[in-house]
């Protein structure tokens, strides 16, 4: 037995449509002291992505289901508080998948070092600096191929991926339209970020009618994270040579029957669209050019970021929960541990 008792949230069942407090549960677990060659870390913050509803379903994709009874993962970040490995000593900044646990013994090959960049938090390489972040310039530059001075038309747009893709396309002198679902999100949008104009979808009245008027002459690259009515009303106001990033479709991971697909695919053919999906993790290779932009940008003022932190791994749930009812205003995080000095 160690002295560290370490509460963890596992899967108590499989959620059907909208995930509820009951499909999780809390436990507590002791946490051995390290082994030779393992390290015990203690985690500061948790991120809880929409992707994780995915893996809560039992059906093969590109990343394993979730198991009953199990404690369920994710990106954590959070400091050694022991080392009997040679590459970590106590004190050390580490990245895992190891999240919804407050405590981990590892045996150090799946802990990330990360360094930090001046003036920055941990949460922020969950976010801003980390898979969201990344998954917004992978997805606009390279997916996209966003080219200087374009229309852009963002969904869930002031969220942990659709915040940073605003503001990649305004520092690209880009003419730049995002969807959220209430006005304080539409005025962070507007007020803080620069963006052009905003959508509140859920008064708009016709999204059609809406998207259309703000974009009189038309969209080049529709970054895509709704799906549903936003894909259907974007592929009516595509330019021709549009670029649809598909990066996710929140508005379906809850559905409990097949949505119902666009009726205007055929859009893409006579606007020469290219569609494309993808997956951040096949992108990390852009990393260092990445982080480098990210900071040139924050020095130029010209990038920032929200989150909503919930604090406590008790409070794991509601934090994932809450992102499917817009709950949050930039990246949902976890506190799950102390900020800094363990
Ligand atoms: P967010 O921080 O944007 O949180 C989700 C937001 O989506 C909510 O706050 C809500 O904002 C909006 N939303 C929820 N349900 C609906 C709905 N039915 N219709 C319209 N909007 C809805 O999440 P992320 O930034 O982490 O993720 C955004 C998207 O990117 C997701 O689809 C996610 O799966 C995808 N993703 C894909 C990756 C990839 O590698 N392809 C990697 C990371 C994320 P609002 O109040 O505005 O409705």
């Amino acid at each position: 037995m160690s002295n560290h008792t370490s509460r963890e949230i596992r899967l108590k069942n499989r959620p059907v449509g909208m995930p509820q407090a009951s499909d999780f549960e809390l436990a507590e677990v002791n946490v051995p002291n390290p082994g030779p060659g393992e390290v015990l870390v203690r985690n500061s913050y948790m991120t809880v992505d929409p992707y994780m509803r995915g893996r809560m379903v039992d059906r093969k994709s590109y990343v394993p289901p979730f198991q009953i009874g199990e404690a369920l993962t994710g990106g954590a970040i959070g400091q050694v508080v022991a080392s009997n490995n040679d590459k970590f000593k106590a004190g050390d900044i580490v990245q895992s998948m190891n999240g919804w646990r407050e405590w981990f013994v590892s045996k150090g090959a799946d802990l990330q070092p990360q360094q930090m960049i001046p003036n920055t938090k941990l949460g922020d390489y969950l976010g801003a600096l980390g898979m969201p972040g990344m998954t917004a310039y992978a997805g606009l530059l390279k997916i996209g191929e966003l080219k200087d001075g374009e229309r852009v038309f963002v969904s869930a747009a002031s969220g942990a991926v659709g915040q940073i893709v605003c503001q990649i396309a305004k520092a690209k002198g880009c003419y730049v339209v995002g969807s959220v679902g209430s006005d304080e999100k539409a005025k962070y949008l507007t007020q803080d970020l620069g963006v052009d104009r905003a959508i509140n979808y859920k008064t708009a009245g016709d999204l059609n009618t809406a998207i259309a008027a703000a974009f009189p002459e038309g969209i080049d690259v529709y970054f895509e994270n709704v799906g549903g009515a936003h894909l259907q009303a974007a592929l009516n106001v595509m330019r021709p040579f549009g670029r649809i990033p598909l990066c996710g479709m929140i508005d379906m991971y809850n559905a409990t029957e097949p949505p119902p697909g666009p009726n205007n695919l055929a859009m893409a053919i006579g606007m020469q669209l290219t569609i494309r999906g993808f997956i951040v993790s096949s992108h990390y290779d852009l990393m260092p050019q990445f982080i480098a932009d990210m900071s040139r940008w924050m020095k130029e003022g010209k990038m920032k970021w929200r989150e909503t932190i919930y604090d406590g791994i008790d409070r794991a749930p509601d934090a994932f929960i809450g992102l499917f009812k817009g709950e949050n205003m930039g990246k949902a995080l976890v506190r799950v541990g102390p900020d800094k000095a363990v």
